[in-house]
């Protein structure tokens, strides 16, 4: 579903993506892992074109994805991918329900009964249809990320890219999150998840990618990596976070 090759970025004369070869296969869960710093959001961020690379090729849906290309053409590209943030980035002024439906609406020109029928699904799925005519600000950081969940998804997208969705909830609503996504692992939904979770990397993720100083420095099936990591700095790490 995605590809990079030889993916490079700098920021001023700070290189923080070198030569990223970087696959997603359908249905794959893919935790990306890492310390702070070490190039995984700026690389899903690539993926998505909310930045651009300086050279290399990104590929989705085998189609090569040209941050240049105006916005017209970029914009079906782009909505292949979901992406969901640690901070939610819910419309603060519309119900719960209009923020899933406003894409479907505007962008796939969907009926409004059409569309509501999805949005009332995914709510469901994600455990709120009773909060659908609820404001973002009445709602729990939990809540908000899991509308923000079905949000993304009511666009139907190839793939779902997270990026520390649970870091910023309060410790106790860490939990109903990991669940949506581990529903979504279990339904055979395609996801990039960057997360400082290792517990949900270890367990749901088909692969684990581990990054650092903007490389890929290792990468492998979960229970191995965890289990016997063969790098120095990927040894370490686990040392520090485990
Ligand atoms: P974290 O775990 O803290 O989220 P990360 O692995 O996601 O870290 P990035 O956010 O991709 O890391 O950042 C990689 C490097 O690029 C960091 O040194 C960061 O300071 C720098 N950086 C990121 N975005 C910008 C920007 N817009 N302008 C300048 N430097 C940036
Ligand atoms: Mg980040």
């Amino acid at each position: 579903v995605i590809r990079t090759e030889k993916l490079n970025k700098s920021f001023g004369d700070k290189q923080v993506l070198k030569n990223i070869d970087f696959k997603v296969r359908r249905r794959e869960v893919v935790a990306l892992i890492g310390p702070s710093g070490s190039g995984k959001s700026t690389l899903i961020r690539c993926l998505n074109a909310l930045e651009k690379a300086d050279s290399g090729e990104i590929y989705i849906q085998g189609e090569r994805l040209d941050p240049n290309l105006p916005v017209k053409q970029l914009s079906p590209m782009r909505r292949e991918l979901g992406m969901v943030f640690q901070n939610f980035n819910l419309f603060p002024h519309m119900s719960v329900l209009q923020n899933v439906i406003e894409a479907p609406l505007l962008v796939r020109k969907m009926s409004r009964d059409q569309a509501v029928a999805l949005g009332e699904s995914l709510l469901k799925k994600v455990g709120l249809l009773e909060k659908r005519d609820a404001f973002p600000n009445r709602l729990s950081g939990g809540q908000k990320q899991r509308v923000a969940i079905a949000r993304a998804l009511a666009m139907q997208p190839r793939a779902l890219l997270f990026d520390e969705p649970t870091s910023a909830l309060d410790p106790e609503l860490v939990g109903e999150v990991l669940k949506v996504m581990k529903d979504l692992a279990y339904e055979g939904s395609t996801m990039v998840v960057v997360t400082h979770e290792m517990q949900f990397a270890r367990d749901v993720s088909d692969r684990v990618v581990f990054m650092s100083d903007g490389s890929i420095v290792e990468e492998g099936d979960p229970e191995e990596l965890f289990r016997a990591p063969k790098e120095r700095r990927t040894q370490l790490f686990l040392e520090r976070v485990l």
